[in-house]
C-alpha cells in the first residue's frame, strides 16, 4: 500500500516534500519517496500532509478526565476500567496520537491493553506503560504546588538547558480552560514565562499532556498542546511537530520504532488537511489515521 498526499513531513528533515507518499506492508513502512512501488495498491488523500503519528510522553489512561477522576477509579472493578482505558486510547488515536506513554495504572492494566493493542484485532496505539506509581498516600498528581513563588533562577534554566535532558511540560489543555487548581492559575503567565525561557536557553522540550487528571485534559487534547502551547513558548510549527513526534519518540525510548517516517519504523501516520508547517491549527483537522498500518481514521 502507498499512503500519499500533497505534503509530507518526516519529522526529521526541515522541509516538506511535495506529492511524496509512503510504502506500507505488514505495518511497517519500506520506503518513503515520489513514487510507489510496482504493483502498489495507491491512497491519495489529496490535499493533506502526511506526518508521524503523534507521541503523547504523559497521559494516564485510567483518569477519566472527569471532575473527579480518582474518586471514579476507586469505584470502577478492573474489568470497566480497562474497557475505559481502551476508550480513552481510542479518543486519542482518533485525533492522531500513535504512541502514549501512560505515567501509572491501576493493577499493570495499561501493559493489557498495551499487548491487546499489540495482538490484537483491535486496532489501537501503541502504549508504553510504567504500571502502578509508587507513591506516598495522597501522593502524586496535582498536590505538588505549593503557595510559594515561581521566580526562576537564570543559572537554574540555563543549567537544564545545559544539562541533555528532555524537559516534558504538560502543557495541553482545552482551549478556553484554566488549571483547576487556583494557586497555579495565579501563576500561569509567569510559568509560561519561565517555559519560554528555558526554550531560549536551548533546552530541549517537550510538550505532554498528563491526559485525564483534569476535565481540562482529555485524551485527545496533545494537538492543542501543539498549536497553543508549543507555539506560545516560541517554537516554530516546524520545531513544535518534531517535538511531539521524533523527540517524543525518543524520550519514550520507542524511536526505532516511531517518531518519524522512515523505512524499517512502524507505519503510524498521521494526515491532516492543509499545510500545519504554515499555519499550525491545520494539526486539528484529520483527515486519516495509521497505528502500525492499520487505518484507525480515514476514507472507507
Ligand atoms: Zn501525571
Amino acid at each position: 500500500m502507498f499512503i500519499t498526499g500533497r505534503r509530507l513531513f518526516d519529522g526529521r528533515a526541515p522541509e516538506v516534500r511535495e506529492n511524496w507518499g509512503v510504502e506500507v506492508d505488514a505495518g511497517r513502512i519500506v520506503d518513503v519517496g515520489p513514487a510507489p512501488g510496482a504493483g502498489a495498491d495507491v491512497v491519495d488523500l489529496g490535499d493533506v500532509t502526511l506526518l508521524p503519528g503523534l507521541v503523547d510522553v504523559h497521559q494516564h489512561l485510567v483518569f477519566d478526565a472527569s471532575d473527579d477522576p480518582v474518586g471514579h477509579l476507586r469505584a470502577s472493578d478492573d474489568a470497566a476500567l480497562l474497557e475505559q482505558m481502551a476508550g480513552a486510547a481510542q479518543r486519542a488515536l482518533a485525533v492522531g496520537i500513535t504512541t502514549i506513554q501512560d505515567l501509572g495504572d491501576r493493577g499493570y492494566l495499561a501493559l493489557t491493553l498495551r499487548d491487546r493493542f499489540r495482538h490484537g484485532d483491535e486496532v489501537g496505539p501503541r502504549i508504553v506503560a510504567s504500571g502502578p506509581p509508587l507513591t506516598v498516600t495522597g501522593g502524586h498528581c496535582c498536590t505538588f504546588f505549593t503557595a510559594d513563588g515561581v521566580d526562576a533562577d537564570p543559572a537554574v534554566l540555563d543549567q537544564l538547558a545545559g544539562s541533555g535532558t528532555t524537559i516534558s511540560m504538560t502543557g495541553a489543555i482545552l482551549p478556553g480552560t484554566a488549571p483547576p487548581i487556583a494557586a497555579m492559575r495565579q501563576r500561569l503567565g509567569a510559568i509560561r514565562a519561565n517555559h519560554a525561557a528555558l526554550f531560549r536557553a536551548g533546552a530541549r522540550i517537550v510538550c505532554s499532556s498528563d491526559a485525564g487528571v483534569t476535565a481540562t485534559k482529555p485524551h485527545d487534547v496533545l494537538p492543542h498542546g501543539v498549536s497553543g502551547f508549543l507555539s506560545a513558548i516560541g517554537m516554530t510549527s516546524a520545531q513544535a511537530l518534531v517535538a511531539t513526534t521524533a523527540v517524543a519518540a525518543e524520550v519514550c525510548g520507542v524511536a526505532a520504532v516511531a517518531g518519524t517516517l522512515e523505512p524499517g519504523k512502524d507505519a503510524d501516520i498521521l494526515a491532516v488537511a492543509g499545510d500545519p508547517l504554515a499555519d499550525i491549527t491545520a494539526i486539528h483537522d484529520v483527515v486519516a489515521v495509521y497505528a502500525r498500518g492499520r487505518q484507525a481514521v480515514g476514507p472507507t
